[in-house]
């Protein structure tokens, strides 16, 4: 088998928040790579560091001691700009939505394609259509976020999220605020979708019930990655 390269290769990365006598370590020697196409799915319990390793993972946060490559490349010293060009590359799914209440669906997701992209606003409009399509929003194109559902909003989101066919998704407890079928809904369409652009995608939840859809689980104690194996069952 040909090694691939990872999309995300993480050493020795330890991470630090406040100054002085407040400083405190948060994260502590991280080791982790993340491979093309992998569905990683993030647990542990709140506090534990899931959000801070995420938002260095997504460029959101500057990388303070170790390594964190991206596609290969080191991110540990890069400029601002660099960053906002990195993220570029990797789709974004909050707890919260996230999205413009003014816009509707579809001009939520055109606004993604046209930030990226130079691009007609025609063609960008058929993108946004054809990605709200196949999260199964194709009647609700027109609609805004305040007029939908908990699980619509959230698969607006996903779109928005995947339809520049990034190489990396990052979700952070993206169906916290979901009941149980909208939440199993939302993680099934990101996982088929991922699968066909083979996207890779790293999630964290606290919902047990959708742990199945992961190649690989990882966990967080106290800052510690403390499992990392693949899905199979014991
Ligand atoms: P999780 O996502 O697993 O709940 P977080 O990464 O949000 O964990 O937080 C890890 C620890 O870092 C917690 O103790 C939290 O209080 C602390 N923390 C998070 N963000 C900040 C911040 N911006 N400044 C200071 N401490 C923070
Ligand atoms: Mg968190």
């Amino acid at each position: 088998m040909i090694e691939k390269e990872p999309v995300i290769a993480i050493k020795n990365l330890n991470h630090y928040y406040g100054k002085g006598a407040l400083r405190k370590q948060i994260l502590f020697d991280i080791n982790l790579e993340i491979y093309p196409g992998e569905i990683v799915i993030m647990t542990g319990p709140s506090g534990s560091g899931k959000t801070t390793l995420l938002s260095l993972i997504g460029g959101l946060r500057s990388v303070q001691e170790g390594s964190l490559k991206f596609l290969g490349e080191e991110l540990v010293g890069v400029s601002q700009n660099k960053l906002v060009q990195m993220r570029r590359n990797i789709g974004y799914i909050f707890q919260a939505h996230n999205l413009l209440g003014f816009l509707t669906a579809k001009q939520n997701v055109q606004m993604a394609v046209e930030l990226n992209d130079n691009i007609s606003q025609t063609e960008a409009m058929a993108k946004s259509k054809a990605m709200l399509g196949s999260v199964g929003l194709e009647e609700r194109v027109d609609y805004y976020p305040d007029n939908l559902s908990g699980g619509q909003k959230q698969r607006i989101a996903i779109a928005r999220a995947l339809v520049n066919r990034p190489p990396l998704v990052l979700a952070d407890e993206p169906t916290a605020a979901l009941d149980k079928q909208s939440g199993r809904d939302v993680v099934e369409i990101m996982q088929s979708l991922a699968k066909n652009q083979g996207t890779t995608i790293l999630l964290v939840t606290h919902d047990n019930r959708i742990l199945d859809i992961a190649d690989r689980i990882v966990e967080m104690e106290d800052g510690l990655l403390t499992r990392n194996s693949s899905n199979a069952p014991i």
